[in-house]
């Protein structure tokens, strides 16, 4: 990391230190004058936004239409800012090896996984990216982990090692600075990461929400032995059956977080453990039904609408989310001015589990499929546990992709992870079946563990 990167990261920390302290009133005052040049820098600077907001340029920000990811990719060179950047040519980068650290030398780039339909892909300069930093920094010093250069921590983390996921991003920057780091793929084999992690005995413990979960199933049954001060979640969500697993084995060591490779670090959970402190300085949030129409509070929306107010490379205005998010009411009792999310209900995956080689049951995690249909251009996919093997039904495959290379493929992770050979069937599909509660899960166990009401932090 250049001295000029951290500089702009320790500085943009201070800023948020400093408006965690400020009363309410001045917090939604310094919003609104981040939203306001947030809109004229985008209606500026790019014409999909001049021509998206023509006429209400002065109008609420409830009255702005909706932007959708599958919108904003079809859009994507007339959205950026920069008018030298194309989406042809970021595609071009990201399909490169090897990697380049920066696009044009200028910018990060950061990619969505292509499972729920389009892949989408974010550029952030210096300056958005120290803001994006500095919002993880955050969380993790609410977490009670204060960052300086004097102090490092000594940190694991179990998560994606594919180069364009933001949490790889993010921890290339962090890594030379606050934290020496161990990082393990989520879809190692689980007793790899097991005796990694006995090896290492991090401070810190990152993870994903499921796999949270399965270490502490780990620490109880006796083959893990780590004793981390602070285990920050995130990706995923939280459930309370995970919850419980994991304060059993080490106590009140769990802070959740939230975030998304748009935005960065959306909220995360305080001190007094009573939700998800929304970063109000850093992204607005708006909590709508399936037409967008505000939700009361205490009431879970269909849909998050997220305006980051430190982009401007690529400005995002109502952006959609497709989590399901609660706030309350609720004031925090160390007198954050933040407003708080109470529940938030994502896409819980299944973690299934499969006969083992050495005839126990091993516990797949589902970046271990995701890794598999990140590689090919889908534009939706479902697995289904079967009683003889797994089916996999997929969307919009093009035609000239091998439906048995793509089962090889899935067998080969398999059997990386250890479990005994079974029979796997792609299968081209026209729509993926949906649940009853209008979701299409990608993961579908036999029998799924039970899991309860989500996300109650
Ligand atoms: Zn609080």
């Amino acid at each position: 990391m250049t001295p000029g990167m951290l500089f702009a990261i320790l500085a943009r920390l201070r800023a948020l230190r400093q408006r965690e302290r400020w009363e309410r009133a001045r917090l939604l005052a310094y919003q609104s004058q981040a939203l306001a040049r947030t809109r004229t820098h985008a209606c500026a600077h790019s014409p999909f936004y001049r021509r998206f907001h023509r006429g209400l340029e002065r109008a609420p920000l409830a009255a702005l239409p909706v932007l959708t990811k599958a919108a904003l990719m079809e859009q994507f060179d007339e959205v950026v800012t920069d008018r030298a950047v194309r989406l042809a040519d970021l595609e071009t980068y990201l399909d490169g090896r090897p990697v380049e650290p920066l696009f044009r030398g200028r910018y990060r780039v950061c990619a969505t996984s292509g499972s729920s339909g389009h892949r989408g892909i974010f550029l952030f300069d210096q300056g958005e990216w120290a803001a994006v930093i500095a919002s993880f920094a955050r969380a993790r010093e609410w977490a009670g982990l204060r960052i300086d250069l004097t102090h490092q921590v000594k940190t694991a983390v179990v998560a994606s090692i594919t180069p364009w996921h933001m949490s790889s991003m993010v921890a290339a920057t962090g890594r030379s600075w606050w934290m020496p780091e161990l990082r393990l793929p989520a879809s190692a084999p689980l007793e790899t990461i097991v005796a990694r992690l006995n090896m290492w005995q991090p401070e810190l413990l990152v993870a994903y929400a499921s796999m949270g979960h399965i270490l502490a199933d780990e620490q109880q049954a006796g083959r893990l032995h780590i004793s981390p001060r602070r285990i920050m979640l995130s990706s995923e969500v939280l459930t309370d059956a995970a919850r419980r697993a994991i304060t059993g084995v080490w106590g009140h060591v769990l802070f959740n977080q939230y975030g998304a490779t748009e935005t960065g670090a959306i909220a995360a959970e305080c001190t007094a453990h009573h939700g998800l402190h929304v970063f109000e300085d850093h992204v607005l949030v708006e909590v709508v039904d399936a037409a967008h129409r505000p939700v009361p509070l205490g009431t879970y929306g269909a849909k998050l609408l997220v305006t980051t107010l430190f982009s401007r490379t690529v400005p995002l205005i109502r952006y959609e989310l497709s989590d399901s998010v609660r706030m309350s009411a609720a004031l925090c009792p160390a007198g954050r001015p933040f407003g708080l999310i109470s529940g938030i209900q994502g896409r819980a995956e299944d973690i299934l589990a499969l006969p083992g080689v050495h005839g126990d049951t091993v516990r797949v995690h589902p970046l271990v499929f995701h890794n598999v249909m990140d590689r090919v251009s889908a534009s939706g996919w479902q697995i289904v546990q079967m009683p003889d093997g797994l089916r996999v039904l997929v969307t919009g495959l093009p035609e000239d992709q091998d439906t048995m290379e793509l089962g090889r493929a899935f067998e080969q992770a398999l059997a990386e992870q250890l479990v005994a050979s079974l029979p796997v069937r792609i299968e081209r599909v026209s729509t993926i079946p949906k649940a009853s509660s209008g979701k299409a899960p990608l993961i579908k166990a036999l029998h799924p563990e039970p899991l309860a009401e989500k996300a109650a932090p």
